[in-house]
């Protein structure tokens, strides 16, 4: 049984992958801050997918705290196939509005977060000639509206490191996919509700996720963009 790391595991889109991997066979490791969610989760799963899934109570930006669980999950279940950089954070994006705390928060979760994680995974997966990254951006990582100037910094940040995982990773049997959501419907985003189109279900990006996972080995799926219809 093959074991990802799920960053950002207690609600939303993380939740949703979590529950899609351990359907489809693999262990799955859920990681977030919320206690009481993250329990909550990795009960369903287990009373649905015979003991697939353990947490750990982690903040991705403290570096120790992730090393600390890389280093038990590997001791507990052997190899990190996969681990997925989807914990994320939106606050206040306007440079004009001068909330330097958001903007820490952002930068921290969202970039120095993915850095950490992939960072401590890779030299393992590189040795072992398999693994997969997935990094969730956004389609704020392609486009800035005037109040998405931080955030969207932040998600172009995460695009640029898988591109350049791509060139880093080439011919190592380590495979790194970047997923792009439009807009999906979970506690993220206040203006949800204000579209005027049906929003994305968390599931949709999970559907993204085990498609570029179960890929014949040979084929790398290195961008996708998902956007509401
Ligand atoms: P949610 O707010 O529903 O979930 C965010 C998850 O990240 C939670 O599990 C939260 O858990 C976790 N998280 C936040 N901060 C930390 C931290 N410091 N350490 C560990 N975990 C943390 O949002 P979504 O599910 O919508 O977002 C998931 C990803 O998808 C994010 O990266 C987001 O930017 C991206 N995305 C979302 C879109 C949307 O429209 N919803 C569109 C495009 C991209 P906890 O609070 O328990 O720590």
């Amino acid at each position: 049984m093959k074991t990802i790391v799920i960053t950002g595991a207690s609600t939303g889109i993380g939740e949703a992958i979590a529950k899609k991997l351990a359907e489809n066979d693999y262990r799955v490791i859920l990681v977030a801050r919320n206690k009481e969610r993250l329990e909550k989760v990795t009960k369903e799963i287990n009373e649905m997918a015979s003991h697939s899934a353990t947490f750990y109570q982690v903040d991705v930006s403290s570096q120790s705290q992730v090393e600390d669980m890389v280093n038990d999950v590997k001791d507990k279940f052997g190899s990190i196939y996969g681990y997925i950089n989807n914990a994320g954070v939106m606050l206040d994006s306007e440079v004009v509005k001068g909330n330097v705390t958001s903007w820490e928060q952002m930068i921290d979760v969202n970039i120095k977060g993915v850095l950490y994680g992939t960072s401590l995974v890779i030299p393992d997966m590189i040795e072992n000639g398999a693994g997969h990254i997935i990094n969730i951006s956004s389609v704020s990582g392609h486009e800035v509206t005037k109040k998405s100037t931080v955030y969207s910094a932040t998600k172009f940040a995460v695009r640029a490191i898988s591109q350049g995982l791509e060139k880093e990773l080439a011919r190592t049997g380590v495979r790194i996919t970047n997923i792009s959501p439009g807009m999906v419907d979970t506690n993220l985003s206040p203006n949800r509700q204000e579209m005027n189109r049906k929003p994305l279900e968390a599931v949709d990006i999970a559907n993204g996720v085990l498609y570029a996972l179960s890929q014949p080995n040979y084929v790398n799926v290195n961008e996708l963009t998902i956007r509401p219809n």
